[in-house]
């Protein structure tokens, strides 16, 4: 079997098993206590059902996944096999592309802030680098003089102002976006006119990516189509890609009983606009997807234990060893859905709780009012969609992180050991 994760830990194997207590039990002792689980056979699902829907309406399509979202090794290198390409916004995750194999060519360097030694190496790899502010440019110049025999391939990333009915539609509530190259204000033009007076520069592709509340297909229709007629007017003859940047929605559970768009929805709307753009063009430009959050959101879960039931004042605690730091630490207060794996079958007493965790703060519930069955001491609770924005900003706040075990084909691997003292507070680093 081919596979993904190398130096595998087998840690038991499932035989195609649902999660049953034995088994949530034996991988909790395996782990040290509350874990995360890693469905990578979801992963190869989701990123194959993109992959098919935005190939129908336009062939030469790429993902490149958003390495920010959740950079856990095994995940980032499956994704890899696949033949997604990495988008990085940093040093450390651009390092971590190539330690996991990804081909320099293959790896979309984004973000704020790239340093000198940053923009020369990625240059060095052919990499694709999405320029972001000026800053950049003086340093992309200095590499041109530098090495006046290499060919220098570059995107730019374009910032325009999106409003739907007078209102700005980006997330938060923000007005204006602070990414890119401004079309209104010139910048846009002025970055382009900088980067042609130099000679051995090409400006091969066009990235737009914002994070905005409605996820729209009227968004994205918007923005490729923008994408597409700034491309043709300033770099028609030099044109590879358009880069849509993330931001669509991936499959919600039932539990949460919205209708939005689907994969092939997002497709078609964009695959429409990239068709209509280039008709009749005889070089049809690739077409980037950067999806984070659909890519992964549902391909984790996260198991901890009842250690008991508290009752304050006529208020049910649940007392859980895992913590909202570990589900979702931007302590939202949606909460997620969650099963629970009972130890017996017996009860099904209803009851109004909250369930909270392991830190001494008073706001560390992984759940507030749940009107459901009422978990017993003993039992695990399953917390679904855990896997976009959460490992990735789990702090080592009073405890360790978790383990993580990934499934696929029926057995379980260790991926990633719990943190030990050692790991938490690593002697290379710190002073004692
Ligand atoms: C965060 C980010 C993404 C991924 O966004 P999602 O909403 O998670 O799909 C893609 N591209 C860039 C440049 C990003 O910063």
């Amino acid at each position: 079997m081919k596979s993904s994760v190398q130096d595998r830990n087998l840690v038991i194997d499932l035989m195609g098993k649902n999660m049953n207590y034995e088994i949530v039990q034996s991988l909790a002792k395996s782990c040290g206590g509350a874990f995360f689980l890693l469905d990578l056979d979801q992963l190869e699902n989701n990123y194959h059902k993109i992959n098919q829907a935005f190939k129908k309406q336009y062939n030469n399509f790429i993902i490149a996944y958003s390495y920010k979202t959740n950079y856990l090794p095994a995940l980032c290198k499956k994704l890899i096999s696949l033949g997604a390409y990495s988008e990085v916004v940093s040093r450390l995750e651009y390092d971590l592309a190539l330690r996991l194999g990804e081909n320099g060519k293959h790896i979309i360097f984004n973000g704020p802030i790239k340093s000198k030694e940053d923009i020369y190496f990625a240059l060095q790899q052919e990499s694709i680098i999405n320029l972001d502010s000026f800053y950049e440019i003086d340093y992309v110049k200095q590499y041109a003089s530098e090495n006046p025999s290499r060919s220098i391939s570059l995107g730019v990333r374009v910032n325009f102002a999106l409003m739907e009915d007078g209102e700005s539609i980006l997330q938060d509530g923000y007005d204006v976006s602070r990414f890119g190259f401004s079309v209104e204000n010139g910048d846009l033009e002025r970055a382009i006119y900088e980067l042609k007076k130099i000679a051995q520069v090409k400006i091969i592709g066009l990235h737009g990516h914002f994070s905005t509340r409605t996820r729209s297909l009227a968004f994205f229709r918007h923005k490729t189509e923008r994408l597409c007629q700034l491309a043709k007017k300033y770099i028609n003859e030099t044109l590879q890609f358009i880069d849509i940047g993330g931001g669509i929605y991936g499959e919600l559970p039932k539990s949460f009983n919205r209708t939005v768009p689907s994969f092939d929805d997002y497709a078609a709307a964009i695959g429409s606009v990239m068709r209509n753009e280039f008709a009749g063009a005889s070089n049809k430009p690739k077409l980037i997807l950067e999806p984070g959050v659909s890519m992964v959101a549902n391909t984790m879960s996260f198991a901890c234990q009842v250690m008991e039931h508290k009752r304050v004042q006529g208020t049910s605690f649940i007392l859980v060893d895992g913590s909202a730091y570990n589900i979702k630490p931007t302590m939202h207060k949606s909460n997620l859905p969650f099963k629970i794996v009972a130890k017996n079958h017996n009860s099904k007493l209803e009851h109004l709780f909250h369930i909270v965790g392991y830190t001494c703060m008073e706001r560390d519930y992984l759940a507030h009012n749940v009107h459901g069955t009422l978990p017993q001491q003993g039992d695990y609770l399953i917390f679904e969609q855990v896997g976009a924005y959460t490992l990735v900003l789990n702090p080592l706040f009073i405890k360790e992180r978790p383990a993580v075990v990934a499934r696929e084909k029926g057995q379980a691997f260790l991926i990633r050991k719990k943190e030990t003292l050692a790991d938490a507070f690593n002697e290379n680093i710190y002073r004692f």
